[in-house]
């Protein structure tokens, strides 16, 4: 077996051998049917290309106003840099750097660090510090939001839409296109980054290295398989350096302090106002279901039914979802296990989109900024539903789903190939 190649289940932990598949297949998992890999029908070349217009494409995203907007024969450009720093001129501090990371600076390195990556595979010849940009790249996965901007910048003109002229700048198409490419390469994760450079015989392969002949465990960042010296202790991986535990380290006491600091700060990032909007006749505060019942009379039943999911539906079903998946349960096989692993997946899917309405806070004062006429200025209860998406995300990266399928240890002497699904 030492020469195999060989992948582990994220979820289930479950080793498979790792055989080439056809382009357009996906791998998924023999016990818990996570879709381990797929192989995408782009090639190397292609993810280049992709990458490199996604760079251009974010420089004229933010270069360029995303609306020019017109009341009372006054008019502003808005633009997403703009926005961050009204917000941060205004006293908004938090919310800027956090708002500045998530829509613009994790975004635009994780697109660099791809194109640096993929070159280097693509010219064999990987850089001393390949793997340091890999975990980076690892680490900056789950919080690159582009397409959550994207869809806050679309309620946010809704909202305008009602008290001022708005003429769509060319940022609102590049965001859309940005939008839709960063999804497509968010596929290109660091771990398939290391089986390109593995495929293209660069780095050691994922066989499994049985040298320290304790339990075996893949790494998180690079995905490479191999034994550690005990269960106990986290030892670098033998490959790309990051921590490797065997499984997440004290995923209870961890997953329940994020889970109850952010079902207290939800209390008051409902309460207390997000958002201020001052008009020369009136000065009202908003907080986020007040925001969606705006929406509602505003006509946009569709946009607010979907603020309405993304700033109440999502966070309180990731709280309720992780308190579910943290109570201790006996093993009630493999089905309900299965459905567990499944109602995780939804949790880490849904995880960013309750950002949405911090990024509309944000966008709204960069559009409303006509001192004297109307101006809107983000409210404490803003920043505090960020802490309460970033604790919730937080929490979901501190889970390790694969304790669930511990109870149930299957100890095969041979390691399964995967199965194989073709994607639509
Ligand atoms: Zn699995
Ligand atoms: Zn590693």
């Amino acid at each position: 077996m030492a020469d195999s190649l060989v992948v582990a289940c994220r979820h289930c932990a479950t080793l498979h051998q790792r055989v080439p598949i056809e382009p357009g297949a996906v791998a998924t998992c023999r016990r818990c049917s996570y879709a381990l890999f797929r192989n995408s029908a782009v090639s190397p070349d292609g993810w280049i290309a992709l990458t490199a217009s996604a760079i251009i494409i974010f420089a004229i995203a933010n270069y360029f106003p995303i609306a020019r907007l017109n009341i009372q024969g006054l008019s502003i450009q808005a633009s997403l840099p703009g926005a961050l720093y009204l917000t941060w001129q205004q006293g908004h501090q938090t919310l800027a750097v956090m708002t500045g990371l998530f829509s613009f600076w994790l975004p635009l390195m994780q697109l660099f660090i791809l194109l640096w990556a993929l070159m280097a595979i693509r010219a064999r010849r990987l850089p001393a510090d390949f793997h340091y940009g890999m975990r980076l790249l690892h680490w900056v996965e789950p919080w690159s939001m582009v397409p959550v901007l994207m869809l806050g910048i679309l309620v946010a003109l809704v909202k305008f839409s009602g008290f001022a002229t708005i003429e769509p700048g060319p940022a609102i198409w590049a965001f859309g296109v940005l939008a839709f490419l960063i999804t497509a390469l968010s596929r290109l994760n660091a771990h398939r980054l290391w089986r390109h450079a593995e495929d293209a015989g660069l780095v050691a392969n994922a066989s499994m290295d049985s040298s320290a002949g304790g339990p075996v465990a893949s790494c998180e960042s690079c995905g490479f398989v191999q034994s550690l010296a005990s269960s106990a202790k986290s030892d670098p991986c033998k490959r790309c350096g990051a921590r490797i535990h065997f499984r997440k380290p004290d995923p209870f006491s961890r997953v329940w302090a994020l889970v109850i600091a952010a079902a207290i700060i939800y209390i008051p990032a409902n309460v207390l106002p997000i958002m201020r909007v001052r008009t020369a006749t009136s000065d009202g505060a908003h907080t986020i279901l007040g925001g969606v019942l705006e929406l509602w009379r505003l006509g946009s039943w569709d946009l607010a039914l979907i603020v309405f999911i993304a700033s109440v539906v999502v966070p309180m079903t990731k709280l309720l979802a992780l308190s579910v998946l943290m109570v201790k349960h006996h093993w009630r096989g493999s089905e309900v296990q299965r459905q567990r692993t499944r109602l995780y997946e939804l949790i880490e899917f849904i995880g960013q989109w309750s950002m949405l309405d911090v990024f509309v806070v944000i966008l709204m004062t960069a559009m409303a900024n006509f001192p004297g006429i109307s101006q809107v200025i983000a409210g404490p209860g803003a920043a505090s539903f960020g802490v309460v998406v970033i604790l919730t995300m937080l929490a979901t990266l501190s889970y390790d789903p694969r304790c669930g399928w511990d109870e149930r240890m299957e100890r095969n002497s041979k390691v399964p190939e995967y199965r194989l699904k073709r994607s639509a």
